[in-house]
């Protein structure tokens, strides 16, 4: 089922992790930013858009993990975007004959069955340093920056004050850091959101990949909390985060423990190199 949440911009939210994708009506069709995770859901989504008239002329991925990276025939062969970094990252990983082994390894079977690989990652790279998506509709602005994942994107509809803030600034997760493609995990998330920061002024609806959708009131206070856990995490204090323990696991087997094995791997690196990043 779609949901507005701006002029011209609805959600269609999985059961998988509450993963929110995005559609962005335009002149000529519509942009999907991270389509969805069931098979059965993204033909819902396919079904409701062509009920509404629209098809998909431009796709996005915020990150180069899985559950951003999946698509569906109905959708149809629009372009799908992502940084040119992004792109690369998913390039790198998917030209591994094992690739699919791998992933396979990371989701619990009962919701493996339900994904359908065939159409996964098959991204376009925009040029480094594009700065909005090519496509026929509202200006959409990149903000690239390294936390999470390599060449995530934050993407900000200025003219419906909607920013679609891929895997940061949920209320159900802990900010999540990417501790193996990066040497500076820790100053790499407090950059991000920095920049985030500096538009949150112009936020009327945070859209977060995983999780409910914030009000302008919200932008501020889910800025300050991720801060908040990073700074713990940096400091290997106990964060006083809601979102630390079962609720941020939804129930499922596939996430527990992802606050205690960041802080293992960060003590690790300081062990090492004397400082977590
Ligand atoms: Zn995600």
């Amino acid at each position: 089922m779609l949901r507005q949440v701006a002029e011209g911009v609805l959600i269609h939210q999985s059961e998988f992790c509450q993963s929110n994708a995005v559609v962005v009506e335009g002149r000529a069709g519509a942009l999907l930013i991270d389509p969805g995770i069931y098979g059965s859901e993204m033909a819902c989504l396919a079904s409701d858009l062509s009920g509404l008239g629209q098809t998909v002329v431009a796709g996005f991925s915020t990150h180069p993990h899985w559950d951003h990276l999946l698509w569906h025939a109905g959708l149809g062969a629009a372009p799908r975007y992502g940084t040119a970094r992004c792109a690369a990252t998913i390039r790198d990983r998917l030209s591994g004959p094992h690739w699919k082994d791998s992933l396979a390894g990371m989701i619990p079977p009962d919701i493996a069955e339900q994904i359908s690989w065939d159409l996964f990652g098959l991204i376009t790279g925009l040029p480094a340093e594009t700065t909005r998506i090519p496509w026929d509709g509202p200006q959409v602005r990149i903000i690239e920056h390294q936390a999470h994942a390599p060449g995530h994107a934050a993407l900000l509809i200025e003219e419906r004050g909607v920013l679609v803030a891929g895997d940061m600034l949920s209320e159900v997760l802990i900010p999540m850091l990417d501790l193996n493609d990066t040497a500076e995990p820790i100053e790499n998330y407090l950059a991000a959101l920095r920049l985030l920061e500096g538009v949150a002024g112009d936020i009327g609806v945070l859209v977060p990949g995983h999780g409910s959708i914030g009000g302008a009131d919200q932008v501020r206070a889910r800025i300050d909390q991720d801060r908040a856990y990073v700074h713990a995490l940096r400091d290997a204090s106990v964060p006083g985060d809601p979102r630390v323990g079962p609720s941020a696991t939804f129930g499922k087997d596939w996430l527990p423990g992802v606050h205690e094995r960041q802080l293992q791997q960060l003590a690790r690196r300081t062990e090492r190199d004397g400082t977590p990043g």
